[in-house]
């Protein structure tokens, strides 16, 4: 029977949210293809997931616990996931959006010789066919595609999709046989950023600045209103490109789509390719003191004014709310 496999990222242990979207995601969908939702994960600790993946409905969880798993390589998660592509044919395949995943997509994709479809916020199974909809020309243009080959294979936008468990069950852990091939390029360090920072791919709240704010000192302002509100902190280009702050906080075309729950822009212009990395946040936010800026015309609130007043003013009445909670 033909089911839809879904690719788990863990960290410590736990399956990370974006992965906890996909299985919610695989398990509707394991529905109308009429077949089982499966997992995979890698490394020591895969096994792990068994509970998290049951939880959301994964009937089997293909482990593979070579430790030449624990971190990201390309071509060793390659070759794992192709193999148990292999072992449990399934219908669908569904990767988290995250670095890693859209790394490993198309590289997968060309492994298994099928079509994939990136960036995806809907998917529908219609007659035997994968329908995807995902962003094109920066964002202006939604085109559903159809995918080709067998698995369809996707990566799922970060935060478009609910983590909804089901029903409680454990999956049945299938232990994979891995063998990791010869590497053409080998990792030498990772280096971990701030860890008490939320990362703006998986927040539901993120508090981005922009050249308005005049200097990297001020970006204060972003941080202080981000840790009163439990957001994490997002930036335009130009105060990334001026070195104000980290490209990891880079909300747009040539940084990281995001898609939370509100998105709040203070000195943001609006320029296409910012609004190609935020605009399908369901709630928006922006303060510009031009009210002819286009981020103006992208939010549902559009404040006119001068950052420097609103925004420690919103977080004094942030934490006044919470004090009172
Ligand atoms: P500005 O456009 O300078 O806007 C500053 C805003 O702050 C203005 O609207 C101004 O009215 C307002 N302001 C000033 N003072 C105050 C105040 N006191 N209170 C309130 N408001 C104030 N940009 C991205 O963000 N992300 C990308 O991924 C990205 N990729 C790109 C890729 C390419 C190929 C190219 C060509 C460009 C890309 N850009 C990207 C750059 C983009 O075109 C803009 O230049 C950039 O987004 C502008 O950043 P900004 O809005 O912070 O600055």
């Amino acid at each position: 029977m033909p089911g839809v496999l879904v690719v788990c990222e863990l960290k410590d242990g736990k399956v990370k949210k974006t992965s906890r979207e996909a299985l919610a995601l695989g398990r509707e969908l394991a529905k109308a293809v009429g077949g089982d939702l499966m997992a995979v994960a890698g490394g020591s600790s895969a096994a792990s997931a068994a509970g998290e993946a049951g939880a959301f409905g994964a009937k089997k969880l293909f482990v593979l616990t070579d430790p030449a798993l624990d971190a990201y390589s390309t071509e060793n998660v390659t070759t794992a996931v192709a193999a148990v592509v292999g072992q449990s044919s399934p219908a669908i395949v569904l990767i988290p959006g995250t670095s890693n995943g859209r790394d490993l997509a198309p590289r997968l994709a060309a492994r298994l010789d099928v079509g994939v479809a990136s960036d995806v916020d809907t998917l529908t199974w219609k007659d035997g066919k994968l329908l995807a909809r995902r962003p094109i020309y920066s964002g202006k243009v939604v085109a559903t595609v159809e995918i080709e080959g067998v698995p369809a294979m996707v990566t799922c936008r970060p935060n478009a999709f609910p983590a909804s468990e089901g029903e409680a069950a454990t999956a049945e852990v299938v232990e994979v046989a891995f063998t990791a091939p010869e590497a053409k390029a080998k990792l030498i360090e990772t280096r971990v950023p701030d860890t008490e920072e939320i990362t703006i791919s998986e927040a539901d709240i993120i508090v981005s600045g922009g050249r308005g704010l005049k200097e990297a000192a001020n970006f204060s302002h972003i941080k202080d209103l981000a840790s009163a509100i439990g957001g994490a902190v997002g930036a335009s280009r130009a105060t990334v490109d001026a070195g104000w702050i980290d490209h990891q906080h880079q909300v747009g075309q040539t940084g990281r789509v995001v898609s939370p729950n509100l998105y709040i822009a203070a000195g943001i212009s609006g320029a296409i390719q910012h609004l190609a990395g935020m605009s399908s946040s369901k709630h928006i936010i922006a303060i510009n003191k031009d009210a002819d800026s286009p981020i103006l015309k992208a939010a549902d609130l559009a404040v006119v004014g001068d950052l420097f007043t609103i925004l420690p003013a919103l977080t004094a009445e942030v934490k006044k709310a919470k004090e009172h909670h």
